[in-house]
């Protein structure tokens, strides 16, 4: 099985990586916060910085030319770091499964997984994940769903999780309860990972957006990428080795494809360290359940690199 590679990111777009960042400015002052300390150890006045992005946004220049206060603006949190996407074919994974049994995180974990950051606390993690989610709750970059939602989603699990499954957006059950697969789709989902032998509260689950799209509508590129930050950082602070994208959308969405979903399942891509294998949706299962077989042998394939033991029960989800 093969599939197109993924293309390439898109160009460099300064005015959108500006509004982010002034985004995530204003989120920030909103959680409480009113500075941060750069890799030089100097205090960035956040008040500062956003005068600063609102003088570019005015004229494209800084408001003052000092190597200081330009450093300050490049000293922002990155929101779009340039990341590469390969793929393993079957084959190759395979082999590569081999040896690369892994029980627990050990020396295959992807290179973001530096030691400092892997024996941090869980209560650490989650702190942070807490700031990012206040920021979420808070934001309104898509007018539209920021004007509709009744809550935000911004995730759900084990913020040390090696596994993440990633799906399309929040629907209406989701809405109501701010989680994320927690109507008939989600319950399908359980049962997948209770046929792995784990529970939601070992694995993290996550949506390309935090708000629903009125009418359940598919999110539209817009707001994928006004969201695309937050995953991001959600997914520095958790650090997962796997990623399993749900259905079409989460794929191309991550990997930044149109392959078809059923070229790219049975197979592990690698993004950022990451290894991200593509299967059907929950929802699809439902409208198709003879599609249960597929993704179950996904899912297998999953967990043997994983190094989860393998039931032999054919129908792992029923
Ligand atoms: S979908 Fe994401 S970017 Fe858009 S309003 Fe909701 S939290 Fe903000």
């Amino acid at each position: 099985m093969s599939a197109d590679p993924p293309s390439s990111f898109s160009p460099f777009d300064a005015a959108r990586i500006t509004k982010a960042i002034r985004q995530r400015i204003q989120s920030l002052q909103q959680a409480g916060v009113t500075s941060f300390h750069t890799s030089a150890a100097e205090q960035t006045d956040l008040s500062e910085l956003q005068k600063q992005l609102d003088a570019i946004r005015q004229d494209g220049r800084p408001a003052s030319s000092t190597e200081s206060q330009t450093s300050s603006v490049n000293a922002s949190p990155p929101l779009a770091t340039p990341q590469t996407t390969t793929q393993v074919t079957p084959a190759a994974a395979s082999t590569n499964s081999a040896t690369k049994v892994i029980p627990t995180p050990s020396s295959s974990a992807p290179p973001n997984n530096s030691p400092q950051e892997s024996t941090a606390m869980p209560s650490q993690k989650q702190t942070e994940l807490d700031i990012v989610c206040q920021e979420v709750a808070n934001c309104t970059a898509c007018t539209e769903l920021a004007d509709t939602r009744t809550n935000t989603v911004f995730g759900v699990g084990n913020p040390d999780a090696r596994l993440v499954f990633y799906g399309e957006a929040p629907g209406a059950d989701e809405d109501r309860q701010g989680e994320p697969f927690v109507g008939r789709a989600g319950q399908l989902l359980n049962k997948i990972i209770e046929a792995m032998g784990l529970t939601r509260e070992e694995i993290y689950i996550l949506n390309t957006i935090k708000c629903r799209p009125p009418g359940n509508r598919n999110p539209t590129p817009e707001e994928q990428q006004n969201c695309a930050g937050f995953l991001q950082r959600q997914l520095e602070i958790i650090q997962p080795e796997y990623i399993v994208c749900l259905g079409a959308i989460a794929s191309h969405s991550f990997l930044e494809c149109k392959t078809p979903i059923g070229k790219m399942r049975g197979q592990f891509f690698h993004k950022n360290g990451i290894k991200v294998l593509c299967t059907f949706h929950p929802a699809y299962l439902l409208r198709d359940p003879n599609r249960k077989r597929d993704v179950w042998d996904d899912i297998q394939f999953l967990m043997k690199d994983m190094g989860l033991p393998v039931p032999t029960k054919s129908d792992g989800v029923s």
